[in-house]
C-alpha cells in the first residue's frame, strides 16, 4: 500500500509538473502571439428585420499549441495583463473593417467588440474609442461595445463614467450573456446601456422549454420598455428564429445565420443579406 502511495503521489506531482509547464508554454507562446501575428478576428452576423451587424471576436493559431479557444487564451492575457494590447488590436480592425463594409454598402451597419473588465479597470477605454474612431473615421454609432457584468459588478464611479462619456459619444453599449452570472436588474437601471444580449443557455432548449419560454418572454418584453435593444445568441434552429421573432426579439445571432467567420466570408454574407 505504501509502494502504491508513493507511485500516486510521483504520478500526482508528474501531472502538475506537466500542467505547470502546458502552461507555462501557452503563457510565453501568449506573449509573442500579437508581434507574431498569430491573432486574427472572425465575424459573426447580427441579424435584425432590416438593420445587420457583426460581432468581432478573436482567434489564435500558434504553431506548436494549434487553434487555442478565446475561452482558454482570454482569461490569461487578463491575468498577464496582454488583453490591454489584443483588446485596442482588435478594436482597431474590427473598426477599420466596419468602415470599409459601411462604404461598400452605404446601409446601417454596426460592430460589435467584447471589451474586458480588465480593460476597463487598467486602461482609459474612452480615450482609446475615440481614437480609434478618428484613426478608422467610423461613426461612433456603428460601433457596441459589449461587457459582462463583471464590469458592472465592479461597482465603480470610474467605470460609470467611462460609460456614461461612451454613449454620449454615441458608441452603443451591449450587457453581454444576460441572465447568467450575477445578474442583478439594478444594472439595468444604473448603467447606460443600450443593448442586451440574452445568453445562449436560456436559448438552447427553445421552442420545447417552457420556463425558457417564459424567461425570454418575460426579458424581452422588460427590455423593450427599458428601451434595450435585444439579441438572443445561441440561436441555431429555425424553430428558435420563429419563435424569438415572434416574441419580439430584435436581432438574432448564431450558427443558423452562420458561425463566425473571416471578413471575406461575412464581406460575402453583408452583400447577400442586403440584395435578399
Ligand atoms: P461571447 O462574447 O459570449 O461570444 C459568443 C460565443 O458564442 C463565441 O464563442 C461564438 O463563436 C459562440 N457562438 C455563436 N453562435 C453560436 C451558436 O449558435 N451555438 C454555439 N454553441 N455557440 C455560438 P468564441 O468565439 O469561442 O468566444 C468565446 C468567448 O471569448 C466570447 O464569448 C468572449 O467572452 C471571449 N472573447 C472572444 N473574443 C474576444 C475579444 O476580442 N475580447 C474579449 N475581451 N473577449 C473575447
Ligand atoms: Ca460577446
Ligand atoms: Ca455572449
Ligand atoms: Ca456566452
Amino acid at each position: 500500500a505504501k509502494e502504491n502511495g508513493r507511485n500516486c503521489f510521483q504520478f500526482f506531482t508528474t501531472a502538475m509538473h506537466e500542467h505547470a509547464k502546458a502552461r507555462s508554454q501557452l503563457e510565453g507562446a501568449l506573449h509573442r502571439a500579437l508581434a507574431n501575428q498569430e491573432l486574427r478576428v472572425v465575424y459573426q452576423p447580427i441579424v435584425g428585420d432590416n438593420r445587420l451587424g457583426c460581432e468581432a471576436l478573436l482567434r489564435w493559431h500558434n504553431d506548436a499549441l494549434g487553434e487555442v479557444s478565446p475561452v482558454d487564451f482570454i482569461p490569461i492575457s487578463e491575468e498577464l495583463g496582454l488583453i490591454m494590447a489584443m483588446g485596442e488590436w482588435v478594436l482597431y480592425q474590427a473598426c477599420a473593417q466596419a468602415r470599409a463594409w459601411l462604404n461598400k454598402t452605404q446601409q446601417p451597419f454596426f460592430v460589435s467588440v467584447n471589451v474586458s473588465s480588465t480593460q476597463f479597470k487598467r486602461q482609459n477605454v474612452v480615450a482609446l474609442v475615440e481614437k480609434v474612431l478618428r484613426d478608422t473615421s467610423l461613426p461612433a454609432e456603428c460601433l457596441t461595445l459589449e461587457i459582462t457584468e463583471t464590469v458592472l459588478a465592479d461597482n465603480s464611479d470610474d467605470i460609470e463614467r467611462q460609460l456614461e462619456q461612451l454613449r454620449v459619444m454615441g458608441v452603443g453599449l451591449a450587457i453581454d450573456d444576460f441572465g447568467t452570472g450575477y445578474s442583478s436588474l439594478g444594472y439595468l437601471k444604473r448603467f447606460p446601456l443600450s443593448k442586451l444580449k440574452i445568453d445562449r443557455a436560456f436559448i438552447k432548449d427553445l421552442p420545447d422549454d417552457e420556463e425558457d419560454k417564459t424567461l425570454i418572454s418575460a426579458i424581452i418584453s422588460m427590455a423593450s420598455k427599458l428601451n434595450l435593444i435585444v439579441i438572443a445568441e445561441g440561436v441555431e434552429t429555425p424553430a428558435q428564429l420563429a419563435l424569438l421573432q415572434q416574441l419580439g426579439c430584435d436581432y438574432t445571432q448564431g450558427y443558423l445565420h452562420s458561425k463566425p467567420s473571416s471578413a471575406a466570408e461575412f464581406e460575402a454574407f453583408l452583400l447577400k443579406y442586403q440584395t435578399r
